[in-house]
Parts: C-alpha cells; structure tokens; sequence
C-alpha cells in the first residue's frame, strides 16, 4: 500500500465491537489506535474518586475546575499489545471499565467543557494521521474531514451479552439486566444531549455487526481502506 496515511474515525453506539474493530485494524496498517471513550472514563473516575457526582449528577463546577488537575495519557504494553490508559500517572485501565464507572460516565459526557479538553487533546493525538479513533463523535466533531468513516451498530441484545462477557472474565459480579439498563441508558443521554450528541456523520459507512465475525468486518473495513489509499 502506498505510504499515505489515513484517518479512520469509527462512531457507534456502546458495547458494539467499536473498539475491537478499531484496535486490529490500527494494528494490520500500523497505526495508532485511540480509546476515546477511555478519556472520558478516566475523567469520570477522577470525579467519582472526588465525589463530584452525586446520585448521578455531576457537580458541573467541581468537574471543570477539576480538568486543571487531570492529565490523561495511553502507553502501549507490548505484553498485552493493547493501549493502556494512565490517569496521572496511575493505570486505570482497570478501573475506567467498572459499571459504576459505566454509570456516570454519560452524565459527565454532557458537559461541553469536559468535551471541549477533550477533543482538543483527540486532534493533537491525530495531527499526523495515521490514527484509528473511536468514541461517538469522531466523525462528526473531533475529525470532520476524516478520511474513513465508519458508524457501527448491533442489536441490543447482542451489544449486552459481549459486554456481559467482557465483565466476567474481568471476573466483575454484574448482571445482564444491569448491563442492559446501562446501554440503553447511556445510548439515550448519547444521541439526546446538547453537545456533540451521537450521530450518524452523513459521509460515514454504516457496520451493522450483528452477525459478522471480526474477519469479516476486517476484511470489509481493510477493503474501504484500500479504496482510499490504494494498494
Ligand atoms: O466507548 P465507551 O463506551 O467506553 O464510552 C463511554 C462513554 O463515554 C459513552 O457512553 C459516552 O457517554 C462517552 N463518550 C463520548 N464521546 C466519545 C467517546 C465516549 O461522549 N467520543
């Protein structure tokens, strides 16, 4: 393939295989994958940690003062070959992925200086392209002009059990009921709220996941890269 580099932004709703797809297709073109959603957890983490949510709202004061204090950053850990999210300095990576970190995370969501720290620091991680990111607002907000856009979907009941999956071999004691109550609600304040809200970019490829195999929807996705870059 020729040298060109891309960006790929890939926008959907919670637990459809988003980052699943993103994370192996940055790994066959040698990119850089980033876990949007990660930031916005280890954001949340930092509030919970502090008690600025309460019952689920957030104190929107507390939380914006607090973005001073936070610095938010990925390595790679060549053991797992995954992407590691520090909240300063701590590995959290763990801890952004519990339910009650689940929970709050889309009320945090919704602040738009939250957003705006944000998606200032998702354009300076692509300002030499060569990125796959993925979160709900990629193509529409932090990166208009990407390249490749790509929206996922699967059915709920799909979305629920990988999520369930997920949380057990993380050996976390949840039930599907609660994930379920979880996706839907965190999808709903997504698509609702005021700021950068979860949608469809016009110019984006829908990936309906359903009931494709991660081969498939590679060899799907690597096919739209090719067209664009060229081999
Ligand atoms: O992708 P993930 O499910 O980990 O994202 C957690 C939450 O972070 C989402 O439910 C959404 O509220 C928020 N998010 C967002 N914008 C992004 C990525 C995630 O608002 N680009």
């Amino acid at each position: 393939m020729r040298d060109q580099k891309i960006i790929i932004a890939i926008d959907g709703f919670s637990s459809c295989g988003k980052s699943t797809v993103a994370k192996s297709l940055a790994r066959m073109l040698g990119y850089i994958y980033i876990d949007s959603g990660a930031m916005y957890r280890a954001v949340t983490l930092h509030a919970l940690r502090n008690n600025w949510i309460n019952n689920g709202v957030p104190d929107r004061e507390k939380v914006i003062a607090g973005l001073e204090d936070i610095s938010i950053n990925f390595k790679f850990d060549a053991k797992t070959e995954q992407n590691t999210t520090y909240l300063n300095g701590e590995n959290v990576e763990e801890k952004i992925r519990s339910l009650e970190v689940s929970n709050n995370v889309s009320p945090i969501s919704t602040i738009k200086e939250v957003r705006q720290a944000m998606v200032k620091f998702q354009r300076e991680m692509g300002k030499k392209k060569g990125i796959v990111m993925d979160g709900r607002d990629i193509g529409s907000v932090v990166f208009p002009d990407a390249e490749l856009k790509i929206f996922m979907t699967a059915s709920p009941e799909i979305r629920a059990q990988r999520r369930y999956d997920e949380l057990v071999v993380k050996e976390q004691k949840v039930s599907i009921e609660a994930i379920i109550k979880n996706i839907n609600e965190r999808d709903h304040i997504d698509q609702n709220r005021k700021e950068s809200p979860l949608v469809k970019p016009n110019d984006a490829i829908v990936l309906d996941n359903s009931n494709h195999t991660l081969e498939s929807q590679l060899e799907w996705a690597m096919q739209k890269v090719s067209e664009i870059i060229g081999e």
